[in-house]
């Protein structure tokens, strides 16, 4: 089944309100006669209704990088799914791994938020990847397989058109340490037929798999050339237009 890649920009906690329109006019001017791929950025959540008005009219969605798992309530500093999608999201990244070992969130919390963000209407990014230490001790899979399951439970096939997993392995991120694209390709099809034994086969043949971590313009078309690798999220060289629109232009070669 062909399927469109989706290359995502996580700006982190990066930019200010003009960089962050600066970076989005450009993104949007070198996205502006692409085909073929799906493109997003993920500003910081204070700057989203700034990218928002960039974005407008575009082809170039916009994405939430957290939610939390409620609509509205008590919960200081939190930003709720519906907000995001008040503001123009399509999408919202769930479970980074600087999320989960940063600041503790467990598999049951993703997929309460997992459940929260899809309620509210928008498209989910659901991040997995082990540490270095969980890859030297051969649990690479066990780690991928748990957080599918948890991340996942209760998912319902129906919806799968509007989920994208992200393979983030973490001594990946941040690092210029890329994973091979042999390692890519093997991590993602190990994702894909787990997720084929929990959703459905026909959803798994249709699901879109990014690859992220120290994803640059010199590794990006051999790490998407690979068969399950569709796509790239992106962080650090996501914050330098040029950079960011070669990935972009690598996913449609
Ligand atoms: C990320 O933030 O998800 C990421 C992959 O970062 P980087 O590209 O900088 O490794």
């Amino acid at each position: 089944m062909p399927r469109t890649p989706i290359v995502a920009g996580n700006w982190k906690m990066f930019t200010t309100a003009r960089t962050g329109r600066e970076l989005a006019a450009a993104i949007v001017k070198g996205c502006a006669s692409l085909s073929g791929v799906h493109v997003g950025v993920f500003p910081p959540f204070p700057y989203l209704n700034v990218v928002a008005d960039v974005l407008k009219g575009s082809s170039v969605a916009l994405g939430g990088q957290n939610c939390y798992p409620a609509n509205e309530g008590a919960y200081t500093g939190e930003v709720s799914p519906t907000m995001l999608k008040d503001v123009g999201c399509r999408y919202v990244i769930i479970g980074h791994s600087e999320r989960r070992h940063g600041l503790g969130e467990t598999d049951e919390f993703v997929n309460r938020k997992l459940h929260a963000a899809l309620d509210a209407g928008l498209d989910v990014i659901l991040c997995v990847g082990e540490t270095i230490e969980q890859r030297k001790a051969g649990k690479t899979e066990v780690v991928l397989e748990g957080q599918l399951a948890g991340g996942l439970a209760a998912f319902r096939a129906d919806l799968a058109p509007r989920l994208t997993i992200a393979y983030e392995p973490c001594w990946a991120i941040g690092t210029g340490v890329n994973a091979t694209p042999e390692q890519a390709q093997a991590a993602h099809a190990f994702i894909r037929r787990g997720y084929a034994d929990l959703v459905s086969p026909q959803a798994a043949a249709g699901l879109t798999i990014q690859y992220g971590g120290s994803v640059k313009p010199d590794n990006a078309a051999a790490l998407m050339a690979q068969p399950d690798v569709d796509g790239a999220l992106v962080g650090g060289a996501s914050l330098k237009a040029d950079s960011f629109l070669a990935i972009v232009r690598a996913a449609v070669a």
